[in-house]
């Protein structure tokens, strides 16, 4: 019998794990997470969530044995690569890019060699989890590697003598530095992204995934937006509202008292940097605050 809960796949520990659960709890979504339980139901609506490796979600959610999934473009499209040099096929819909999980996909070598382009790498041996990315740069360029394939630990490889160079996730960089690597290339950048099976769901799964997104969009939305206030006199407005970031129709209001100046309300699409705030002050505006939005629907 196929369930009505609608089934979502997310990372059960790692780099993925605490955006995805404050994702969940931002969509109104009520989780016990706290015991160590594979399955979690959602209280307050018909979903469950699947902790899982972040390496079995694009199966689970290709085979249709889970309805979503988070994960990266970077195991995602490593995964797609994989399948299609084996003449197989991966079809899993994108639904939404998500905020969080970015990262890049770099090439780095050791401290004290020296790097001229991509050819400097040519007939090397590459440690890597990544080899279908790997491949696809070096073709690209069309040179030829020695693949290392490596579950973990890729940035020891070159100590170790196993490899000449690494291609390996990278997000600050601290790793590689701590062991003496240097970032030369990057061949992928990666954010998280909500997945979906291929085929179509029924119609009361459907119902949430149309009720879950603009949720996730109005997160989103708002965590890139601010609500700006000012106080404005009457003559610099135009000037004034020139300088706002995506602010196209203003709120205007009387000041009680003043009929010089007005109070001027508005939904950025950027948040006002201290430089744009002086040339406000600079126009004579005044009182400028720049508020956090929690949640948005258009
Ligand atoms: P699992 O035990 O679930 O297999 P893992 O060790 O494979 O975990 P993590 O290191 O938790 O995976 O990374 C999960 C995802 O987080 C990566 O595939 C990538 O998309 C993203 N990510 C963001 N920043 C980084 C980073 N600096 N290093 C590695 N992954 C990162
Ligand atoms: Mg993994």
């Amino acid at each position: 019998m196929e369930t009505q809960r609608l089934r979502i796949a997310m990372q059960k520990s790692g780099r993925l794990s605490q955006d995805s659960q404050a994702l969940f709890k931002s969509c109104g979504l009520k989780i016990n997470l706290r015991e160590q339980r594979l399955i979690a139901h959602v209280e307050n609506m018909p979903i469950d969530i699947l902790r899982v490796r972040d390496d079995d979600i694009p199966g689970l959610v290709m085979e249709g044995v889970v309805d979503l999934g988070i994960i990266g473009e970077n195991v995602l499209e490593e995964v797609q690569l994989i399948r299609a040099a084996q003449g197989q096929p991966f079809a899993v819909k994108t639904l939404k890019q998500l905020d969080f999980g970015g990262c890049r996909l770099s090439l780095a070598i050791p401290d004290d060699v020296e790097y001229q382009g991509p050819a400097s790498l040519a007939g090397k041996r590459i440690a890597t989890s990544y080899p279908g990315l790997l491949k696809r740069f070096f073709d690209e360029q069309g040179l030829s590697f020695k693949s290392v394939m490596l579950g973990g630990s890729v940035e020891v490889a070159p100590r170790a003598g196993l490899a000449d160079a690494i291609c390996d996730l990278v997000s600050t960089g601290a790793t590689l530095e701590a062991n003496g690597l240097k970032e030369v290339e990057v061949i992928y950048r990666s954010k998280a992204v909500l997945v979906q099976a291929p085929n179509p769901l029924n119609d009361a799964k459907q119902a949430i995934i149309d009720k879950l997104l603009p949720r996730i969009q109005g997160m989103q939305q708002a965590r890139e937006s601010k609500y700006i206030m000012l106080h404005a006199p009457k003559d610099k407005l135009a000037a004034i509202t020139d300088l706002l970031p995506g602010a196209e129709r203003p709120t205007i209001m009387q000041l009680a008292g003043d009929t010089n100046q007005v109070a001027l309300h508005v939904v950025s699409s950027e948040t006002l940097f201290w430089e744009t705030m002086e040339q406000l002050k600079a126009l004579g505006a005044s009182s400028i605050l720049v508020l956090p939005i929690e949640k948005m629907m258009e």
